[in-house]
Order: C-alpha cells, then structure tokens, then sequence
C-alpha cells in the first residue's frame, strides 16, 4: 500500500466572503481539527503547496477569465489603503476579498502538486485540503463559491503535461458540478461521473451533454443506501469500462443528512463506502491513483466526519 498525500496551506485561509457566509475559513479549522484529534493527521504525508501558475489555470479556463479575476484582485488589494471596498461581488453568494486569488492559486496548486506526485509515484494517493471549491467554476465565469476549477485543472494537467490518455472526474458533491462539465465535456480523454440532488442548484444536470458525462440527478431525501445502489448499478460499469488511468475526485460532503445546504440523505458510512468502491477501481487499473479535493460540506461536524472517513480509506487506516 502506497501513501498517502494531505495537501493544504495557509493561505487557504485567507479568502472570505462575509460573516456568516457558510463556505468559510472554519471549514478548513474543522478538517484540521479532527486529523489532529483523530490521529489520522500523523499517518499522512503532508507536502508542500505550490501557486499555480496563470498558464495553468488556463488549461481548464480563458485567458479572459484569469485576467479578470486577477485584475479584480489587484484593484481590491491597491484600493485598500485608501478605504475600498473589503469585496468584489461575483454573483449572489460568491465575493473575492485581498487573498481570494492566492487561495484559488494555492487551491489549483495543491491539485496540480498532487497530481504530480501521484503520477511520479511517491504517492499513492493524495487529498486536498483546500478552498476556494472549484466544481461550479465554468470555462469562461466564477460562479457557486467557486473561481477556477481544480478538479478540470488539475485533470488537464494529468492528460496534457504528464501524456495520461483516459482519466476519470468523480463527483459526489450535493450540487451538479456544472463547471467541471462545461469545460470538460466532449473531451474523450475524461469520462465524468457524478450523483446530486435534483432540482437543485444549479439547475443543470438532467440529461448527460456529451457521450463523456453520466449525470445522475435524484431527488432530495435520497437514502444512503440508495445512493449506494444507484452508485453500483450505474457508475461501476462505466467506470470499470472506461478503465481509467487515474481518477479524481470532488468530494464535497453537503450531501451528508446534517448538512443545511442540501437535503440528501448521506453519513459517514456511505461516505466511506463510495470511497472504497472508488480506491477499488484505481487499484485495479490505475495504481491506485486518486487525487481528491474538497468541494462543499457546510455542517462543520458532518463535514469533518466525512473527510476523516474518505481519508481512512484513501489511506487504509
Ligand atoms: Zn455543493
């Protein structure tokens, strides 16, 4: 059994969007706490995080897009002095502040990061830590919490820099990973699966827009173990087909029936189930390599529950 990888830093930290909004800096206290608490912390390897670079970013987003984001953040960070505004306001619920930028490049860098070590082998496999989320973030917009989309950066990476042929993007998030589908669709390289609560935000999601993409939308209070099932009969056949050279994974645990943000019905046994059923795969055709990353989960006990199940099994603790 190979390592395995916890990649976050401080700097994650630093991005917020106004007090009370639920995809805060306490999140990451809450998963740090409990690898503490647990112990699970000391069996992990903890690299370090580099900033993606902009070049990178583009390989899931425009050049538009980056400039834009990066222009707002520097005109956040140079008005500041003078009494500017603490936010740049994206959509509803999303805002940049000072260090939304370096978060989301420390974000995209941890993935990147992992998936190097992943790939060279001094991993076995590799969880990030880390926010801003990324699995709403489109080809060209910021939308959902998120900016740029870790999971189809750090996929891109795999395929582009590292010359991987098939990789597989899975995500259990509570939300239809929008972003993730809009820049990857129609990439043969990907096969995507995913399961969320619909209709939901963001509304998309109920028919598979490429032959690559298997969305499978359920209605809220979904149960655990249907959720298993439906796992089961429609992603294993599609994933063991498509026999994927490394898989990754947006593993958001809103899902989880404490969870406010969504109304599934998930706990942390069915969290550490998916988790195997995936880790099977990868150590059937893929040496085992996963690189997953956090997306949502929004109760803060819920959230470090589910993140200390995935990462037991990830790490075979
Ligand atoms: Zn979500």
């Amino acid at each position: 059994m190979g390592k395995t990888g916890y990649f976050t830093h401080r700097d994650c930290w630093k991005h917020e969007m106004g007090r009370g909004h639920p995809e805060c800096p306490e999140r990451l206290d809450a998963i740090e706490d409990r690898m503490l608490s647990s112990g699970v912390g000391d069996a992990l390897e903890h690299p370090e995080v580099p900033l993606a670079t902009l070049e990178q970013l583009m390989l899931a987003h425009t050049r538009e897009h980056v400039e834009y984001l990066q222009s707002l953040a520097q005109r956040l960070v140079a008005d500041a002095p003078a009494g500017g505004p603490d936010h740049a306001q994206i959509d509803p619920d999303t805002s940049m502040n000072g260090y939304t930028m370096l978060a989301a490049r420390r974000a995209a860098g941890a993935l990147i990061a992992a998936t190097d070590a992943v790939i060279d082998g001094s991993l076995e496999n590799a969880f990030c830590a880390v926010r801003p989320p990324g699995h709403h973030a489109c080809h060209d917009k910021a939308m959902g919490f998120c900016f740029f989309n870790n999971v189809a950066i750090a996929a891109r990476h795999a395929l582009e820099h590292h010359g991987l042929k098939r990789v597989a993007v899975v995500d259990f998030d509570v939300h239809h990973g929008n972003g993730t589908e809009d820049i990857l669709a129609n990439d043969e390289r990907v096969l995507m699966v995913s399961i969320f609560q619909h209709p939901f935000y963001p509304y998309s999601g109920d028919t598979d827009p490429a032959p690559n993409m298997l969305n499978v939308p359920v209605p809220a209070y979904t149960r655990g173990m249907d959720v298993r099932e439906i796992i089961e009969a429609m992603w294993m056949p599609r994933l063991e087909a498509f026999k994927p050279q490394m898989i990754f994974v947006s593993a958001g645990f809103d899902a989880h029936r404490d969870d406010d943000l969504g109304q599934l019905m998930l706990n942390e046994n069915d969290y550490q189930w998916i988790t195997s059923r995936l880790r099977d795969v990868a150590r059937r055709h893929a040496n085992g390599r996963i690189v997953s990353t956090l997306e949502g989960g929004y109760n803060l006990h819920a959230l470090a529950g589910s993140v200390e199940a995935h990462l037991r099994v990830l790490a075979d603790l």
